[in-house]
Order: C-alpha cells, then structure tokens, then sequence
C-alpha cells in the first residue's frame, strides 16, 4: 500500500484530509505506517519495558552537561520530566498514532516549552541523541536477524528525528518572537525618563533604609527588620531594573549586595538589637556602607543608561558603534530584497597623531567635533554616521551607489581639505581625511561591506592620503 492509498484510507476512517500534510507531517505518517506489525509489536514491547531505564540514563547523562544541570536540576523538574518523557516515548514507540495533528501539536507544545524556559537547542539535541543510540543499544542486545534490526533502527532515528524537527520549528519561531518582544520592551523601557526613574529608585532605597534603622531603634526590636529584596526597591530591581539594565555587570554587584544585606547583615542586625552583649554600632556602620555602596552602583548602572538611550558618543554626537551590525544587516537586507543601492565609506584622518601631540588631546577632540559636523552636513538626514575608532568614521550611504558614493566622499574630503579648524586656544588649523568607499554587491554578509570598505581606505592611505578610493572600481 502506498502513503496515498493509506492516506485515503486513513482519511475514509476518520475524516481526516491527508492532502494537508506538511512534508514532514507526510512522513511521519509514512514512517509509522511503513513499520512491519511484527516489528512494530516487538519495539513496543521493547520501549514498555524498557522506558523507566531510558528516561533514568537520559536523565542522568544530561545532568553531567553543565548547561543542561541549570534546567534540569530543580525537584519539580525532575518529576515532570521524568513523566513526560515516558509519556513522549509511548506516543513515538508504542502508540505511533496516525493522528499526525495531534502528534504535531504535541511536538510543538514541548518546544514551546523549551522556548520559554530557554533551554538551548543543543541540550534538546543532545538528549535526542543519547536517547536514539540507548534505543539501539537495546535492539542490538536482542536477538533480531540483521535486516529487522536495520529497519527497526531506521525507525527509532527517524521518529526521533521528525519529533526534534516539530519541537525545533515551535521553539524557534517562539524564540524570535520572544527575542523581539524583549527588545522592544527594552527600547520601550529606555524611552521612559530615566533620570525621573533613578531619583525615584534611590528615594525607594532610602526609604528602605530608614525603615530598617527605625525599626531596629524603635519600640519593637524584635520584629524582623524589612527585606532589601521585599521593597519596593527590591521589586524594581528584580523585575524592571532587571529588563532593562539585563547583562550589566553592575546589576549584578547590586544583586550580591542584596542578598549579603538581606541573608546575612538583616539577621545579625537583628540578633543584636535583641543581645546587648553583641556590638550593634559596627553591624550598622557596615549596613550604612552596604546601603551607599547600592546607591553608588544605581548611579553607575543609570549613567551607562543614559548613554545607551541616546546611543550616541558623547563627543561627536555620531552614533555607538555598537548599533553599527543591527543596523547594517538590516540595510543589507533591505537592499537585496528591494534592489536598493547601499554604500558604506570609511573616514580616517590623517596623521591625526601628529595634531594630538602639537596641540594636547583636548586640542585634538575640538578637531574630531568639527570633523563630525562636517560629516553630517555632507551627507543625508537618513544616513547612519557612526564614530568607528578614535578618529576614524564609518557612514552608512542609503540609496547611493557607488558614484554617488564616491562623489560624497570627494566632497567631503576637498571640504576637510579646505577648511579652517579652530582649536581650544583660538589658532586655526589645516587637516586632511582619507577616505575608502565600498558598494553592496550581492553578498549577503555585511561584514564584507566594512573590510572592503577599510581595505580601500588603506589604499587610500598607501597612495599618499587626502584622497579617496573606491573598493570596486567605477565601470
Ligand atoms: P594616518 O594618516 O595613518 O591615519 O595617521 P594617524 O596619525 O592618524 O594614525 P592613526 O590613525 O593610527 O592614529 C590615530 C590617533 O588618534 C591615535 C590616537 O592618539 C588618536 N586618537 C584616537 N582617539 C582619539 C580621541 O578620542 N581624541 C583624540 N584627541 N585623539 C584620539
Ligand atoms: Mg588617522
Ligand atoms: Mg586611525
């Protein structure tokens, strides 16, 4: 029997429209439809008996991979998984349902919940793989003749193979969207006033503070003095602080801070407003030192803020470099898909060195600033200018080709060449910039954009400065 004839049969008994099917839906259809009964009868008999034994040395083979402990390791983990694994491993081995919706959805549910509580794709990966090979460790052990065992074993890989290929598909797309939703809470997040949401969380820290010195002073020295974590500090930081500030190092000195002061300084403070014999004054110096410090960090974490939300260097007012790959992978993929002309130039001034040690560093930031100006005035509102190293300058062209690219260049350069700039002590003086353009060509990396780029610059530079070379000659 073919699949189209088992799919016509199969949707004669239950209604169900086998011309849906996804390729991968198909074949697992086919997969399950293709396995002998006899065999089909011995697998499951093999997986009943065997399923306990499976999801114990999956389970403990995974627990050796330090990335897969962070997930796995909690009680209620352990139980769940242990279930569902069993329950997982009936449905492929010993139920083979033909009901490839639900078999679908089920595969889908379980990468959503991978997603979601981030376990990475390798771990899924890995699992699968201990899984498949402890399968065909067992069948080798019975006594099938070698052409079952092939088919059997083709089977086990397969049915594993297909499930993962479902869990991925969830997860991945589950993945982006939370990817996405982050960012844009994030942005969201940054647009909000900071400087209004620092004063408001250092008045929170303070407020905690006082609290707990009154407490500790007051009528009642034996109740529990308030937690760091349980204020409304505590709570901001844990959850918006968090979202907004997430990966920064110095969010996570004021989180060990936190707990120092809540699990250990809070008790001992505590204890010795109880106990006269113990030494509450050090206890509460420590707490007023523990307390600044927090202050100290909130202040730093916000500053770093500030920056980012404008994601602008301060001195030239040209955007963070860091922006540079978000921003030009989506031009490149703008322009590919839309046919659209991309160019990026690269600015180094030259013997900058030199200006720097005749007129001082601040001699040479008053210069950068004028450079950037200039910069800005030669090209177009929609293009990105990004400050790439000390002086050095990188523009993202939009819509220009590289004539136009060129020309843009020139200009600027002959501008720069031309131009009077004034130092902090009011004298003038004459610079020049080198300058290496590249044009998008097709290829999808943005990366080749910038080395081309840079390699033309160095041409640039090569054949005596103050001048401009292109990446790909003009035709
Ligand atoms: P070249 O023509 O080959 O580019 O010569 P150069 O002297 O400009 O050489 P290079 O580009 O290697 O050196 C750049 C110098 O710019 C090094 C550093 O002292 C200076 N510089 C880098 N960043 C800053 C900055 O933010 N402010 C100031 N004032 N100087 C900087
Ligand atoms: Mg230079
Ligand atoms: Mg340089």
């Amino acid at each position: 029997m073919t699949f189209t004839d088992n799919a016509r049969l199969k949707s004669e008994i239950t209604g169900y429209a086998a011309d849906t099917l996804t390729p991968s839906e198909a074949e697992w259809f086919q997969l399950v439809q293709s396995l002998p009964a006899h065999l089909a009868k011995q697998l499951s008999c093999l997986i009943e008996a065997d399923k306990d034994r499976l999801v114990s040395v999956f389970y403990d083979r995974l627990l050796q991979n330090p990335d897969a402990r962070a997930f796995l390791s909690q009680d209620v983990v352990h139980d769940r998984l242990q279930h569902s694994m069993r329950g997982w491993l009936r449905r492929l081995f010993v139920e083979r349902t033909l009901d490839v919706e639900a078999f679908v959805a089920e595969q889908r549910k379980i990468g959503e919940v991978h997603a979601r509580i981030q376990v990475p794709i390798h771990v899924v990966m890995q699992g699968a793989r201990l899984l498949r090979n402890e399968i065909i460790d067992q069948l080798q052990n019975k006594a099938f003749d070698l052409a079952d065992f092939a088919v059997l074993s083709a089977y086990t890989g397969n049915a594993i193979n297909i499930a993962i290929e479902f869990m991925s598909q969830a997860f991945v797309s589950n993945t982006k969207t939370d990817a996405q939703t982050d960012e844009a809470y994030r942005v969201f997040a940054l647009s909000q006033d900071l400087s209004l949401e620092r004063e408001i969380q250092r008045a929170a820290l303070m407020e905690w503070s006082q609290s707990v010195l009154f407490n500790l002073y007051g009528s009642r020295p034996d109740t529990a003095l308030p937690a760091l974590a349980s204020s409304d500090f505590g709570l901001w930081l844990h959850h918006k602080g968090d979202m907004i500030f997430q990966g920064s190092p110095v969010l996570d000195n004021i989180r060990n801070d936190l707990k120092y002061i809540d699990n250990t300084l809070l008790p001992a403070m505590s204890a010795a407003a109880r106990n006269p014999a113990l030494n509450i004054a050090e206890l509460v110096e420590t707490f007023k030192n523990k307390t600044g410090e927090i202050k100290f960090l909130l202040a730093e974490l916000f500053q770093a803020a500030v920056a980012m939300e404008s994601g602008r260097d301060p001195l030239t007012r040209t955007l963070n470099r860091r922006f540079l790959p978000s921003i030009l992978a989506r031009e490149v993929k703008m322009a590919s898909q839309k046919g659209m002309e991309l160019s990026v130039m690269m600015l180094d001034i030259d013997n900058f060195k030199a200006i720097n040690d005749s007129y001082g560093h601040s001699g040479g930031d008053h210069i950068l600033q004028q450079v950037a100006e200039s910069i800005f005035t030669h090209c177009r509102a929609n293009d990105f200018v990004f400050r790439y190293g000390g002086e050095e300058f990188l523009v993202v062209l939009i819509e220009a080709g590289s004539a136009a690219a060129f020309e843009t260049a020139e200009r600027l350069r002959q501008h720069i060449s031309g131009q009077k700039f004034t130092l902090p002590d009011g004298g003038t003086k004459n610079i020049t910039l080198s300058a290496g353009v590249s044009t998008f060509n097709g290829h999808p990396d943005f990366s080749h954009l910038i080395e081309t780029a840079d390699q033309a610059l160095y041409k640039a530079k090569q054949n005596g400065r103050n001048r401009t070379e292109v990446a790909f000659p003009l035709v």
